[in-house]
């Protein structure tokens, strides 16, 4: 059985933030190259989890206009609160110093 067959330079199977960075990238670096991505999910972003927690860092360099483009993202974190549930009526709230940099999200 012959097969429809179409042929492009790059192939990104998965259109989830690496898959989709790593296109948007390739594209900056040379327009000219023809990339696919592949999604199995119904449409872009259908398969994707999140807390709606983000961390612009990488966004800021590869879309440095991301804001000017109308990303949807409006809310700065403005403070961080961790606590330790000791049982299901009480907690502890960690003091800063306390909690591992990666959970300090102020300001993402
Ligand atoms: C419950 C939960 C909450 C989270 N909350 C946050 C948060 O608040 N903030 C944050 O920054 N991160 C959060 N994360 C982490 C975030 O979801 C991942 O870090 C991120 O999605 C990883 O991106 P990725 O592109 O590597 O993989 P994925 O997002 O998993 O993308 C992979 C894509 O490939 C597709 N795919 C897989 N196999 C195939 C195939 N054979 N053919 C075609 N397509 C395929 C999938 O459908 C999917 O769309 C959360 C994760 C979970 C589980």
């Amino acid at each position: 059985m012959e097969r429809e067959a179409m042929e492009y330079d790059v192939v990104i199977v998965g259109a989830g933030p690496a898959g989709l960075s790593a296109a948007i990238r390739l594209k900056q670096l040379d327009s000219e190259l023809s990339v696919m991505v592949l999604e199995k999910g119904s449409e872009v972003g259908a398969h994707i989890l999140s807390g709606a927690l983000f961390e612009s860092r990488a966004l800021e360099e590869l879309l440095p206009d991301w804001q000017a483009m109308g990303a949807p993202l409006q809310t700065p974190v403005s403070e961080d609160q961790v606590y330790l549930y000791r049982s299901e009526t009480a907690a502890v709230k960690l003091p800063a110093f306390a909690v591992p940099a990666p959970m300090h999200n102020a300001g993402n």
